[in-house]
């Protein structure tokens, strides 16, 4: 889950001071992202039009319902594909007619991809692709989308490197699985997160059992992916991004305060996770020609984990690369009654641990970002109510008198391209008609 939100520039700055904020308070989740057996029976939601940002709540129709719900799916895996450019045309081929809109990437590494469209489709095209016998073994992951597409169009192309990294990845060895992190499963990952804790519990705060061996737990995610959510205990190479990873840097070079300075690679088990795997398996790679031995990661990422485990371990929202930029973890895996109750108390804990206005460092609403009104700026950050008003949608008071602002948007909703904000007066009231509905 590698290809990063390209046009959106992420930068993070230091808080100031807390100030009170009217709004501080975890608020429920939105209505479409509540499991559904906590809420209404399901109805059918689409926005009006392909084109149209509204959304809609239709009348109940069972019969096409399955089919025609979105959905997002993202799988990707790392083989050897002969000729990648015909594999592109016909995939391209088979999408004919289909409603899929994403990001799908090919070369002679394999495929990542990431899209969103009606069940049917984006279940046909993971099918057709899992018939092929080096892709049968796929690992497809399906969440719902808030509302039609979470993409604005189809990419589908070549491209010399599967994931963003400084220097690009085509120069590593990434087909070759013994030169990966071992894969675990959710339910192995989370045997050992707690076999750790109960036995840093016992030893209080040694974190090495009987036979000397430690455990370092990496987020190799982004900085803004952090900040909304991550596993209790993990700690992040010191870099502000996965581009730019200290995994590139030799030992010398390699801050003081990086997790993996000095760290004794013989009897340190690294158990590293990311979204959806496959910057893991990127970074695993490195640190094995680093002469990492003990590599270990989270089979399917995050969201495999909160799927098929739930949000045990886990802080906060998962940050995903599409239009609907974060997701608590019950829209992996619904929970009910009175678990669910207590999941709304550790989330709300979990929030205010986490989640600080950028602005003016106050806790904020919703573990959500927001991009900057700037259309020169388009910062992703994270914004309590107080300062969205004050700031007009900007991320700082420089933009506020930037050129291209886009309207105010209320909540956390997402700004579109400048070309649908060009022509409006400034004054009007723009949550109508210039956003998409997946913010
Ligand atoms: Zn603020
Ligand atoms: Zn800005």
């Amino acid at each position: 889950m590698a290809a990063a939100v390209h046009h959106l520039r992420l930068v993070r700055v230091l808080p100031l001071p807390p100030r009170q904020s009217p709004l501080n308070l975890c608020l429920s989740l939105p209505l479409s992202l509540l499991p559904r057996s906590r809420h209404l029976p399901p109805a059918r939601v689409r926005c009006s039009s392909p084109s149209s940002p509204l959304c809609a709540v239709e009348e109940r129709d069972t019969r096409d319902e399955e089919a025609t719900h979105f959905v997002v799916v993202t799988f990707y895996k790392f083989v050897p594909v002969e000729d990648p450019r015909t594999e592109v045309a016909r995939h391209l081929h088979f999408l004919q007619g289909r409603d899929i809109h994403g990001r799908i990437y090919m070369n002679e590494q394999g495929i990542n991809a990431q899209y969103s469209g009606p069940h049917k489709d984006a279940i046909a095209y993971a099918d057709w692709l899992r018939r092929d016998h080096r892709f049968c073994d796929l690992l497809v992951q399906i969440s719902p989308a808030l509302c039609d597409h979470a993409f604005p169009r189809l990419k589908l192309r070549y491209k010399p490197s599967l994931v963003q990294l400084e220097g690009g990845s085509s120069h590593l060895p990434l087909v070759d699985p013994s030169m990966r992190a071992t894969p675990l499963t959710p339910s192995e990952w989370r045997e050992r997160l707690e076999a750790r804790k109960s036995l840093d519990e016992s030893l209080s705060k040694t974190a090495g059992d009987s036979s000397g061996r430690k455990l370092l737990l990496l987020d190799v995610r982004n900085d803004y992916e952090w900040d909304i959510g991550h596993f209790q205990g993990a700690q992040r190479p010191n870099v502000d991004c996965f581009r730019s990873t200290s995994f590139g840097l030799s030992e010398e070079e390699m801050d003081s305060s990086d997790p993996l300075n000095g760290i004794d690679k013989e009897n340190t088990d690294i158990l590293m996770y990311c979204t959806g795997g496959i910057r893991c398996d990127v970074y695993s790679t490195i640190l094995r020609n680093k002469g990492f031995e003990n590599l270990y990661t989270l089979k399917g990422g995050v969201s495999n984990y909160l799927k098929n485990e739930g949000s045990a371990g886990w802080v906060g929202n998962l940050f995903v690369f599409d239009g609907r930029l974060s997701l608590p973890p019950a829209t992996y895996k619904p929970v009910a009654g009175a678990v669910a109750a207590a999941d709304d108390e550790e989330g709300s804990r979990s929030c205010s641990e986490l989640g600080r206005c950028y602005a003016c460092g106050s806790e904020v609403v919703e573990l959500r970002h927001r991009n900057c009104a700037n259309i020169d700026c388009n910062r992703l950050y994270l914004c309590c109510g107080w300062c969205v008003e004050e700031l007009r949608g900007c991320c700082c008071g420089g933009c506020t008198t930037a050129p291209r602002l886009r309207p105010l948007l209320p909540a956390h909703q997402r700004y579109q391209k400048w070309h649908l904000y060009r022509h409006l007066d400034q004054g009007t009231p723009s949550s109508s008609s210039s956003v998409h509905a997946h913010a």
